[in-house]
């Protein structure tokens, strides 16, 4: 018998759970650990609200859920509630699948101010992330700029953008419905160091601008590369060079515009009277090879609120070896050392599609089969249940969960698929009202 235990219930924790599960099918015990009550991560507090195709996934890993070697260990925190050494000496394998949960801090002056937020935080305050949903941005100003060129910053400006019709089947949270159904918003800049041929936002996603109710993507022509030099990339990035000219085209007849400032690099953030962001200066950039290099040029855009979404980072746990500069697992292809192993995001840093961690889960679980053999008769999951009772934790299981999803689906307004419950304390209470 194999004691597998991995921590985090995102995607690339699911994946590695079906590929153990299908690994030793009878032969393994595979417990799923997540400091949440509710499983899933980034599907349920990242993937954006209105994108439910994507969430759908969520199915594929609820089979593994219900598999009978499978077990989700909802509501306990590993580094808190019981440390990673203390899991390795239960399990025969330590599969750390924590993604990338935290900022990547923009350093610059004024970041402290208010109104000023990292994606995480924001993403998570309209995805309804119990930690951030608190955050309560103040959108009664006209300027939001947002800062990076990938999805994530397409994902916010959309957001930003959207009227509240729009919302119609996403599982956006009431609270962030709201606020946006009042937001005075009316110029959103998403500002990237670099230029056209850099954005890392895929055509998907950028098309969806060109289809909003009351916004319009505009880009200035004179940022745009000469049309031959398209021919250079790749299909993908093809495809959004090409939406990137048509942004250059369109009508401004809506009354909220999307503006693409590329060449722009932070400086600092600029605040009024009352300690909030009132605008952001930056300093042009010219490209030199593929590189932003500064010319020495500011100018100052107008911002009621600003939200970075330059990247993400893991974070660190005590007793295993941290890589700050990267901000992952310091690890060889997925083994931070024999019996302990990371995976997704926290293995290779937060890029890629959700898809991308299936590969990496499987990869992962093929490491630990050449290094655990047919195990160690570990205690396992007995183990882990007699250390949560000698420390009165209160775990919640796939059942429990399933609770709580019957009873956020029977509070959705018409057309969600669900309400979420945006708080711990209401989502265990919603999983003790089980049958
Ligand atoms: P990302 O794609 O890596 O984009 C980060 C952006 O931040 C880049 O434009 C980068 O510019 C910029 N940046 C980094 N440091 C900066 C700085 N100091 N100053 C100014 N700009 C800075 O990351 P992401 O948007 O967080 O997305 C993470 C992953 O999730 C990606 O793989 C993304 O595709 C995926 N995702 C997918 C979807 C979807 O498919 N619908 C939705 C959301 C996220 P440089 O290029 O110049 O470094």
């Amino acid at each position: 018998m194999r004691h597998i235990a991995i921590v985090g219930s995102g995607p690339a924790g699911y994946y590695a759970a079906e590929a153990a599960a299908r690994a030793w099918g009878d032969e393994a015990r595979i417990d799923v650990i997540d400091r949440m009550p509710v499983p899933f991560g980034l599907i349920r507090t990242g993937v954006a609200p209105d994108h439910q195709s994507i969430k759908g996934v969520a199915r594929r890993y609820e089979q593994t859920a219900l598999a009978d070697n499978v077990r989700f260990v909802g509501n306990v925190t590993v580094g808190e509630d019981i440390a990673v050494d203390e899991l390795r000496d239960l399990y025969d394998a330590v599969i750390l699948a924590t993604g990338a949960p935290e900022d990547r801090a923009l350093a610059v002056e004024g970041a402290g101010l208010a109104n000023v937020f990292g994606s995480a935080a924001f993403v998570g305050w309209y995805n309804g992330h119990p930690g951030f949903a608190t955050l309560d941005p103040a959108l009664d100003g006209r300027t939001a700029v947002v800062i990076g060129m990938g999805n994530v910053a397409l994902d916010v400006a959309r957001i930003l953008a959207k009227t509240p019709a729009e919302f119609e089947g996403s599982d956006i949270v009431a609270h962030a419905l709201d606020a946006l159904a009042a937001s005075r918003v009316e110029r959103i800049a998403i500002l990237g160091r670099r230029g056209p041929h850099q954005c890392q936002m895929t055509p998907k996603e950028l098309g969806e601008l060109l289809h909003l109710e009351r916004a319009v993507p505009l880009v200035d022509p004179a940022d745009l590369p000469p049309p031959a030099e398209d021919d250079a990339l790749e299909p993908g990035q093809r495809k959004s060079s090409a939406l990137l000219r048509e942004f250059a085209r369109t009508e401004d007849g809506k009354p909220i515009v999307i503006a693409f400032d590329f060449f722009a690099s932070p400086l600092r953030f600029v605040g009024d009277d009352n300690g909030r962001v009132a605008a952001v200066e930056v300093e042009e950039t010219a490209l030199s090879d593929g590189r932003a290099v500064a010319t020495g040029r500011t100018y100052r855009i107008p911002a009621d609120l600003v939200v970075t979404c330059i990247g993400y980072r893991s974070a660190a746990l005590p007793g295993v070896p941290f890589d700050e500069r990267e901000g992952r697992f310091v690890n060889v292809d997925g083994r931070i050392a024999p019996g302990l192993y990371c995976v997704g995001w926290s293995k290779r840093g937060p890029t890629g599609t959700i898809g991308t961690n299936r590969p990496d889960g499987f990869g992962v679980i093929d490491l630990v089969k050449s290094d655990i053999g047919d195990g160690e008769g570990r205690p396992g999951r007995e183990g882990l249940d007699a250390l949560a009772q000698e420390r009165g934790l209160d775990i919640v299981t796939f059942r429990d969960w399933q609770a709580i999803e019957r009873a956020e689906a029977a509070a959705a307004r018409e057309g969600s698929p669900r309400e979420k419950f945006v708080d711990i304390a209401a989502m265990i209470a919603a999983s003790q009202r089980a049958p």
